[in-house]
């Protein structure tokens, strides 16, 4: 039995209606969470975290596929649930393992998918394989891409100049102020800016190119740190982004929104 099937209806839930307010701020949305993976959150926990997220005004949230199965589960999960999108994607990792695109109508980019040399034995060669396979999907089907790179960035600009039209996010950036000024003048891509920025000395990208994300469960921002994360932690890098860039939180409310939701068309 699919591990969503059977509960589905009696945990379905939907957003209630925002409330208007004399200050309050735009809707924000998470562009990358695994909420929808059972081994981080059990479906009751998962329905837990999407009130307390619409509690700190997160509009709208992505589930991110890693594999097949995985993407399956963020479908299912997508369709019982208003406002929370899904991708299909072949994370690095699992470069080699079978896989068979499969759409709907929530869905809103291919992704995880890129390239990950981090780890001793990756496969290099089927990771680029699979990449470019990634990218003519999203090519063929018209979405846009979220990008998964680590210590792989020259591989990735070489790939990706071959598909000039593909839109993305290069998600959970980790990389130099160098790397990031090639995303930056190379690309169109959009930029990641996670829980990882609250506590780290990564560059900043420019306000115009970020998309705010959790990727709960993992990389919970300042002040959360050992607890995991959750989607409604996206007010707390909000509030961060804030204060480093010296702009006020409605503006950084209003463009990473505006920005998300033109990469990803919800
Ligand atoms: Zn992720």
């Amino acid at each position: 039995m699919n591990a969503l099937g059977g509960e589905r209806k009696e945990n379905s839930f939907s957003f209630p209606r925002r409330r208007r307010a004399g200050n309050q701020s735009v809707g924000l949305v998470d562009t990358h969470c695994h909420l929808h993976d059972r081994e981080f959150f059990s479906a009751e926990e998962a329905e837990k975290m999407l009130a307390r997220a619409h509690e700190n005004g997160i509009e709208k949230i992505v589930c991110i596929g890693t594999n097949h199965e995985d993407s399956l589960a963020a479908r299912d999960f997508t369709e019982a649930h208003d406002n929370v999108y899904w991708t299909y994607g072949i994370h690095p990792e699992n470069a080699g393992e079978s896989y068979s695109f499969i759409k709907s109508p929530k869905l809103v980019a291919i992704g995880e998918v890129g390239l990950d040399y981090h780890y001793e034995g990756y496969d290099r060669d089927a990771q680029i394989k699979l990449f470019r396979e990634m990218l003519q999907l999203a090519k063929d089907n018209n979405l846009p891409v979220v990008f998964h790179v680590r210590e792989a960035f020259d591989d990735f600009f070489d790939v990706v100049k071959d598909f000039p039209e593909i839109r993305g996010v290069v998600h959970s950036f980790t990389d130099s102020k160098k790397v990031l000024k090639r995303i930056l003048e190379e690309t169109d891509f959009y930029v990641g800016v996670n829980g990882l920025a609250t506590y780290s000395t990564l560059p900043t990208p420019p306000l115009e190119r970020i998309i705010l994300e959790t990727d709960a469960p993992f990389l919970t921002p300042v002040p959360f740190r050992g607890i995991i994360n959750e989607c409604a932690y996206i007010r707390n890098i909000a509030e961060w982004l804030s204060e480093k860039l010296g702009v006020d939180l409605k503006t950084i409310e209003k463009e990473t929104t505006e920005n998300a939701k033109r990469l990803y068309r919800i």
